[in-house]
């Protein structure tokens, strides 16, 4: 028999196999003070660990951290879902996966078969930042009762493993370690974003979060189609809540055949009963292709005239993994939607944003977006286009600068008082003064922007105060986060940046208006800002949170071609989450080994959008 006889995949040798049941066996003890083993999803405690004559045919199941998951080959794949945020519960699966078949477990004498695994130590897992206790819970649901012909689920090829249907088990487990105060979570798997009330037990496990955060507003995303009077009603006793209601149209039959909904029609009755039932709601239209703009148009007056808080009109996006039909030629259809919006603002008073932002507001200076109705903005007489050019006496230069002096402080939190700001504001060649005042009482009916029992929420919709809108803008800052990157390699002169297209020109006013100044100036190094093409996506995809690791590596190798060699190269790290990774699991890493030069993550700074 020759040694290659002896080793076939089907059979190792039994000393082979022996040696490797041993090793199994040694780190599986040493394993076993972080985990517990589950059986038939109830934790068992082991006391006997023997080597396998025998591989075995178990394949665990493995379940999210604390769930009792039922028994499936399917869990492991449950678990890849955590990849990029704990790469850690990973790798003991992955361990557990093999180790579990050359070894045998014995629970008070008898053998018993492992098909998961919990953490034992729960609140040392309390580490990841979640800003409320509902995004802690991950996905209520994975999956959809609509199919919209350009659903961005149709155009993905990332595999969203983890096919989530949330108990209410796990939702008590995660609120329970889920700590208000730090808003910090356990680790969330990452789910297909489905909609939340095809979940039986959506209501109990909304009363957790309600129960977890009292007079925090709850705001969740639905395409409606559930929305019925009762559900309404039960929402009304988990006040204060936010709707965001993807209505897409408010003509029946049209929604029926884009979204292929079977309830178009209960969604669309939902609007008018949110209104009554004194819930604040936003309305969210995609406009692909084959809807007309004068539908668009008619949908959103629909929502203003049931006092939306806000219309959002998504710009349709598409992948190369779309079906080929519902692609089309996006920068004429992308001003059709703008154009439909600018003249929506003249007939209505209902802020409508357009998402992305920056793709119709590409000025970085502290220009208004949107007045709440019924805000204190809006009682102040500010409207859409002012620009804020002092708050409390303190010049100010960007929307950001302007977000952050608008927010509530925790000081002012605490004493539960009145919030009042004192604006100088430019319309035109006028400039005027003005002072917000917020100290409405729980019981004030400001509907939309405070609906009667809304009191003062910890956290008011989208973190806006006062009842004026700002998109998310460029922080100056984000400049000095560049020079301190390039500080660290003093030999780099030729500097290569990445931003995108639609994040490019507020960089540029950004450079204008502060790249002088000495905190900020970039001594003797030539900065190149560079558009790296989403070519793995495709489409018309544009946000650079988007970009996998091989697009950058490409685009450098590409430039690197044409005769452009950087010292080093800056990317904004929102591509990629904690550990590296981006949406394909690709490490950052892989940039610097396969280009050869070093790579810098800029942390917070906004180019990418
Ligand atoms: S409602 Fe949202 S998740 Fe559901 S199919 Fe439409 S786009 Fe996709």
């Amino acid at each position: 028999m020759t040694s290659s006889d002896k080793h076939t995949a089907k059979g190792l040798s039994a000393e082979i196999r022996q040696g490797i049941g041993h090793l199994a066996k040694h780190i599986l003890e040493k394993v076993l003070p972080v985990i517990d083993l589950e059986s038939g999803g109830e934790v068992v405690r082991i006391d006997g660990i023997f080597v396998r004559r025998e591989p075995g045919t178990q394949r665990p199941g493995t379940a999210a951290p604390s769930s009792k998951a039922k028994v499936s080959t399917e869990g492991y794949d449950k678990l890849a879902s955590y990849k990029s945020q704990e790469p850690r519960l990973v790798m003991l699966g992955n361990f557990l996966q093999h180790m579990i078949q050359c070894t045998e477990l014995q629970s008070e004498g008898k053998k018993v078969e492992i098909d998961g695994f919990r953490l034992k130590n729960l609140p040392f897992w309390v580490r990841y930042p979640q800003p409320r206790v509902l995004d802690n819970f991950g996905e209520i649901c994975s999956w959809c009762s609509c199919s919209c012909e350009i659903c961005f689920l149709k155009g993905t090829a990332t595999e969203y493993t983890k096919k989530a249907m949330l108990s209410v088990v796990e939702a008590r487990t995660r609120a329970k370690y889920f700590s208000t105060e730090k808003k910090l979570g356990l680790p969330v798997g990452h789910a297909q974003p489905g909609e939340p009330f095809l979940n039986p037990r959506i209501m109990d496990i909304l009363r957790i979060a309600r129960n977890a955060e009292p007079g925090l507003l709850l705001d969740i995303t639905t395409n409606a189609d559930f929305l019925t009077e009762k559900v309404i009603q039960e929402l009304a006793g988990l006040k204060p809540v936010c709707i965001v209601v993807s209505i897409n149209s408010a003509n029946g039959p049209l929604r029926r055949k884009i979204m292929r909904s079977d309830h178009a029609e209960v969604a669309i009755k939902a609007i008018p009963l949110l209104r009554e039932a004194g819930i604040q709601f936003v309305g969210s239209i995609v406009g692909p292709a084959s809807v007309p703009v004068e539908d668009i148009a008619e949908t959103a007056r629909y929502l203003d005239r049931y006092s939306a808080l806000q219309v959002r009109l998504l710009l349709p996006g598409f992948t190369r993994f779309h079906p080929k039909e519902v692609a089309f030629d996006t920068l004429p259809r992308w001003g059709d939607i703008v154009k439909t919006a600018q003249q929506l603002r003249q007939e209505f008073s209902t802020p409508i944003m357009i998402q992305p932002g920056f793709f119709w507001n590409q000025d970085i200076s502290a220009v208004l977006d949107g007045i709440y109705r019924n805000s204190p903005a809006e009682r102040a007489g500010l409207k859409f286009g002012d620009r804020i050019v002092e708050i409390d006496g303190q010049i100010i230069i960007t929307k950001a600068e302007a977000s952050d002096l608008l927010r509530v402080t925790p000081e002012e939190r605490a004493q539960r008082g009145c919030f009042r700001r004192s604006l100088k504001v430019e319309r035109g060649d006028e400039i005027f003064e003005v002072e917000l005042r917020d100290d409405s009482a729980v019981e004030d009916d400001f509907y939309p922007y405070k609906p009667a029992g809304y009191g003062l929420c910890d956290r008011s919709f989208r973190g806006q105060y006062f009842g004026i809108h700002l998109i998310d803008g460029f922080r100056l800052e984000s400049l000095k986060t560049i020079k301190e990157s390039i500080d660290k390699h003093p030999g780099a002169r030729k500097v290569l940046l990445f931003t995108t297209p639609l994040a490019k020109n507020l960089f540029a006013q950004a450079a204008m208006i502060v790249g002088r100044s000495p905190e900020f100036k970039l001594d003797s190094v030539e900065l190149h800002v560079t558009l790296a093409e989403q070519r793995f996506w495709g489409g018309n995809i544009m946000i650079g949170d988007l970009h996998v690791v091989q697009d950058y590596i490409d685009h450098i190798l590409m430039l690197e071609k044409g005769g452009y060699r950087p010292d080093l190269v800056l990317i904004p790290r929102s591509f990629v989450g904690e550990w590296g990774f981006d949406v394909l699991g690709g490490s950052y890493s892989e940039i610097e080994r396969k280009t050869g030069v070093p790579v810098e993550l800029l942390t917070n700074v906004r180019v990418m959008m």
